[in-house]
C-alpha cells in the first residue's frame, strides 16, 4: 500500500516505470478527445466541483485513462470525499500513476498523471481515510468507467 512518504519519494526521486508508453502529438490528442477532456488532460485544467459524471457513481468497475485507456483506479478504492471530485485512496497498480511537484497558483501540491501517456488527472493530498491516508482528487473528465460485466 502506498503512503504519503512513497508519493513524495516518487515526486522527488522519480516514478516507477510504466508497463507501456503511449505518446501522441497535441493534434492527435485533440482529434480524439472532447474540448473539455483535452483542456483537462493535456492542458492541466480542472473541472468545476460536482460537475463530473463520475463524481457520485459507485458502480463496480475500473476507471481507465480517457486518453490511453490504461486502468488507473478501481471502484473498491473509491470513496466519497464530499469535495465534488471522484476520490480514491490508492492507484489500481503502483506503476499506473506518476507524481510531480506542482508549484502553480502559489501552492505546493503533488500533481497526479497517467504514467502511460502523461495525461493530467488531478492532485493527491495526505488527508484521506486510513489506512493509507491518501486522497487522490481526480477530474471525472480524465477517466472512463469500464463497468464490471458478468
Ligand atoms: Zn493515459
Amino acid at each position: 500500500m502506498l503512503t504519503w512518504k512513497d508519493v513524495i519519494n516518487f515526486s522527488v526521486n522519480g516514478n516507477p516505470t510504466p508497463d507501456r508508453r503511449v505518446e501522441k502529438t497535441e493534434a492527435e490528442w485533440s482529434a480524439q478527445l472532447t474540448l473539455e477532456q483535452f483542456r483537462i488532460t493535456r492542458q492541466k485544467g480542472t473541472e468545476r466541483a460536482h460537475s463530473g459524471a463520475l463524481c457520485s457513481i459507485y458502480d463496480e468497475g475500473k476507471y481507465n485513462c480517457i486518453c490511453c485507456n490504461t486502468p488507473l483506479f478501481d471502484s473498491t478504492i473509491k470513496f466519497s470525499s464530499g469535495t465534488g471530485w471522484p476520490s480514491f485512496t490508492q492507484p489500481i497498480k503502483e506503476n499506473a500513476i506518476k507524481y510531480e511537484k506542482d508549484s502553480s497558483f502559489g501552492m505546493v501540491r503533488v500533481e497526479v498523471m497517467c504514467n502511460t501517456c502523461d495525461a493530467h488527472l488531478g492532485h493527491i493530498f495526505p488527508d484521506g481515510p486510513e489506512p493509507s491516508g491518501l486522497r487522490y482528487c481526480i477530474n471525472s473528465e480524465s477517466m472512463t468507467l469500464e463497468k464490471e460485466t458478468d
